[in-house]
């Protein structure tokens, strides 16, 4: 199968080569970051066609270093990585924040399948997004622990007999602090997730259950299911991924161990299954604990289903805001709660529009986050 990854030196990227070398998969181009060195060992092991760099800097010291490979840079080079080749292969799409979005639909347009862990194109442009794939044919199937589980519940089902989809949640790193132990936590107590090893955004955006609020959007928009029939429910062991319950009461959950490969793989060889190593310890079952949402502790995620049935350009607004305060957090520029009043406060602020295309929405994003920066940076 040939592959297409962005973000390629990210957790998920790291993760998804892993799942290439493993099953044999052909790398055909990639993106990275600004680790050099880590992208010219996958280029040593692959061979790839193409690589996008994020500074022209780096690519002309990389032509002459492998004149087999072509180089390119920026986020245009991202949109050549997506559209290589039309009708190939699939696209693992694993960059971080909106940056990702404009890539989806450009290699949708090219008719290429998507492999989806960035999940901010569906919360910003899902209502584009999903009607586009539709109409070009092609299967965006969700890199997310969570979804990976649902649509493996779904399999065979009709949505019709859905009663509810239950997104399980960890509680992220402050699970077990009230809201006001939360005043004065700092950056490295909050990249300290108990479960899952991902990337710093990520990490941050579980603790605040931003995270699980666009998770919520994003199952919207995978399985066309109303916001009132998605549950989210806490689950600190991360062992069953998510369940749905259907309308005669039976319950279908995933289960396995807290490894991104499992979704990766999966999203792969959707709907097929290979022999994996991926296998996880029963022991692991014997101490399961589920606990109802409390949406008073996570207001992001109380936010993320207002916005999310609202629709319009809000999903952008929330997610534009949360980049900018995730940013100013890690920088140490507001506090762990600013966070929260940084994004509820630009939500309730914000005319919604309804009627928008994609350059809006990247003329939005780019002015939400520029404001907060500058106003709190
Ligand atoms: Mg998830």
């Amino acid at each position: 199968m040939n592959i297409y990854l962005l973000g390629a030196t990210g957790s998920i990227g790291t993760q998804t080569i892993e799942v290439i070398r493993e099953f044999n998969f052909n790398l055909v181009a990639f993106s990275c970051g600004r680790n050099i060195k880590l992208a010219e060992e996958i280029i040593e092991e692959f061979s790839p066609e193409l690589v996008c760099v994020k500074e022209e800097l780096d690519c002309k010291e990389l032509k002459d270093k492998y004149p087999n490979t072509s180089f390119t840079f920026g986020d245009e080079g991202l949109l050549e990585v997506a559209t290589l080749h039309e009708e190939d292969g699939v696209l693992v799409n694993a960059l971080v924040g909106f940056v990702g979005m404009k890539p989806t639909i450009e290699a949708i347009k090219v008719k290429k399948n998507i492999a989806l862990a960035n999940k901010e194109t569906l919360v910003v442009a899902g209502d584009i997004i999903m009607p586009l794939a539709k109409m070009n044919n092609v299967s965006v199937i969700p890199i997310d622990s969570e979804h990976s589980a649902i649509l493996q519940c779904l399999n065979g089902e009709r949505v019709e007999n859905v009663e509810k989809l239950v997104i399980t949640a960890s509680g992220g790193s402050f699970r077990d602090l009230s809201r006001d132990e939360l005043q004065d936590v700092t950056v490295k107590e909050a990249l300290a997730h108990p479960n899952w090893s991902m990337g710093a955004r990520i990490t941050i955006d579980s603790a605040t259950m931003m995270n699980k609020g666009f998770e919520v959007i994003e199952a919207h928009q995978l399985f066309g299911l109303d916001f009132d029939a998605i549950m989210t429910i806490l689950h600190k062991e991360s062992t069953v991924h998510s369940f749905v319950e259907f309308i005669d009461g039976s319950i279908i959950a995933q289960v396995g161990s807290s490894d991104m490969r499992i979704p990766i793989y999966y999203a792969l060889a959707y709907p097929d299954r290979y022999e994996a190593p991926y296998k996880l310890n029963w022991k692991e079952l014997s101490t399961l604990h589920f606990k109802e949402m409390d949406y008073e502790r996570y207001p992001l995620l109380a936010l993320a289903y207002n916005v999310g049935k609202k629709k319009g350009v809000l999903p952008c607004v929330m997610n534009a805001a949360n980049e900018a305060a995730v940013e100013l957090f890690l920088r140490e520029k507001v506090t762990f709660v600013e966070i929260e009043e940084i994004v509820i406060d630009t939500v309730e602020n914000y005319k919604n529009v309804y009627d928008f295309t994609v350059e809006d929405l990247i003329n939005i994003h780019t002015s939400v986050k520029t404001n907060i920066l500058n106003l709190r940076g």
